[in-house]
């Protein structure tokens, strides 16, 4: 078997292992050993290249190999739950910046190239250096370093932007159309695709930072596939087509999920003011003690956990499985309700039940929870607030208008545990903390949780 023919097979095994990692990944049973499967494609596809012909200086490769996984074993290790998402805008900063890179070298060693080969440069440095500097900006934005998190917002702005992207358009025609004699063009180019990145990301709010960092991983594989038509490597053109296009088919589930469309996260500069309170305070919220709320509890059949952001601020995930074992053993049953955008990340609540060893039986989505939670006896809220805030299905005016929720107040009882009246990401009042069904008990929710688990273990 010739070199060539065996760097094929490895590729289209490589591949079909990503794409039966990307499968797996729908289901947090099979999440873990999706990821190791794809770990291992990947692997199969670097030593792959390795032995590609003309590879003469394979040592900065290997270097690299080890160097990066170093680095993803330490990040892995010492990145929180919580900060995920920033460390996923990092990965993706990484993969444009790749791309950048290579396309920049691309018009030093390859010229007299093919006008596919040109387009595809241009394509990899515009969309990688977006992604490249845009990463960045996200990541700042989470983690609130050298830029604050509130939406960024001037006069013109979609003017300067739209100047912006019309220059790097004309200027992409002009430097395909001449690529030999333009190399100041290219360099023009390169520097105003790390400009729009920055430009576009700093009107957005740092709580639509996921959703804006999974658009933006979306682009870094469509960077990576540009880069693969670059230097004529079909492991990075499959591979950066499954990442553009999983990407962007999360992208759209989240803003299905918050009933937004994309460029209302894009362009609205959500969370840049405050919003009207849409909803009139009806009459008293009513504080519960945790010995009133054992009471209700103890006497409980049926318990639905609904957690959100405040759970994950918590880490109350330990204690809330341990209040489910007890209440299971009190003969109540346990189940866990989770709405697809609770917390600030896609499957955050998820991983954290998951990383509680809450049974997968257990967990509800919100589609299976709603038509039984009339049933439920008590419906314990764990730091949530949009994803049950019921003007989400009558406030035409509320900002969350038609955003599926779990219809909490539809249960008997409902025990809201936050650690005051504020609101949550959408800066706007909950009237389920009014209602006649529900009690509010104040403070953190792991505190309020280990208070409880305490007073069953009292008796
Ligand atoms: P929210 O942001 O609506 O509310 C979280 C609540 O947690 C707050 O009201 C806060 O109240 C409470 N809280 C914070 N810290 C603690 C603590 N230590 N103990 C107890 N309570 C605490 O969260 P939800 O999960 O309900 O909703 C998620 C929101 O984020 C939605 O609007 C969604 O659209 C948005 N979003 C989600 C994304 C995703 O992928 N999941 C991505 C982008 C946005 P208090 O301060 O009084 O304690």
């Amino acid at each position: 078997m010739s070199l060539t023919i065996f760097i094929t097979i490895c590729y289209i095994i490589a591949s079909v292992l990503f794409i039966i990692g990307l499968k797996r990944m729908n289901s947090p049973v099979s999440a873990r050993k999706a990821n190791q499967l794809s770990a291992v494609g990947m692997l199969i596809a670097i030593v792959a290249t390795l032995l590609t012909s003309g590879m003469m200086e394979w040592q900065w490769i290997a270097f690299g190999l080890a160097v990066g996984t170093g680095l993803g074993i330490l990040a892995a290790v010492k990145v929180t739950m919580t900060a995920m998402p920033q460390m996923v805008g990092l990965l993706n900063g990484s993969g444009g910046l790749a791309s950048f890179i290579v396309g920049w070298s691309a018009y030093h060693y390859r010229p007299g190239a093919s006008l596919l080969t040109t387009i595809s440069t241009y394509l990899a440095i515009l969309i990688g250096g977006v992604t490249f500097t845009g990463s960045f900006i996200a990541w700042a934005k989470l983690e609130e370093k050298f830029v604050t998190g509130k939406p960024i917002i001037f006069a013109g702005q979609k003017i300067v932007n739209s100047l912006l992207l019309g220059s790097l358009v004309v200027g992409g025609i002009i430097f395909c159309a001449h690529p030999a004699d333009n190399y100041p063009l290219f360099v023009v180019i390169m520097v105003l695709s790390l400009i729009l990145g920055v430009m576009v990301v700093i009107p957005i709010g740092g709580a639509d930072m996921p959703v804006v960092i999974s658009l933006l991983n979306s682009y870094s594989g469509m960077a990576g596939a540009a880069t693969g038509f670059v230097i004529i490597n079909s492991m990075l053109i499959v591979a950066g087509s499954l990442v553009g296009a999983s990407g962007i088919i999360l992208t759209r589930i989240m803003c299905k999920a918050m009933n937004r469309s994309l460029a209302n996260v894009l362009f609205s500069g959500f969370g840049s003011v405050v919003k009207k309170q849409t909803s009139e305070a009806k009459g008293e919220a009513k504080a519960i003690s945790v010995k009133d709320a054992y009471y209700v509890l103890e006497a409980a059949r049926s318990v639905v956990f609904v957690p959100g952001y405040g759970m994950a601020v918590a880490q109350a995930q330990h204690a809330v499985r341990e209040l489910g074992k007890i209440l299971e053993n009190n003969g109540a049953e346990v189940r866990y309700a989770i709405h697809p955008v609770a917390g600030r990340m896609p499957g955050h609540m998820n991983v954290l039940l998951a990383e509680a060893d809450v049974p997968y039986d257990q967990l509800f989505e919100m589609d299976a929870i709603n038509p039984i939670i009339d049933t439920i006896d008590v419906a314990v809220v764990i730091g949530a607030n949009d994803v049950v805030n019921p003007a989400a299905r009558s406030d035409k005016s509320s900002p969350i208008y038609g955003m599926p929720i779990i219809n909490v107040d539809k249960a008997k009882t409902v025990f809201v545990l936050k650690r005051s009246m504020r609101s949550g990401f959408a800066g706007i009042e909950n009237e389920l903390f009014y209602y006649d069904n529900t009690r509010m008990l104040f403070g953190d929710a792991k505190e309020s949780i280990q208070a409880l688990v305490a007073e069953f273990k009292s008796v």
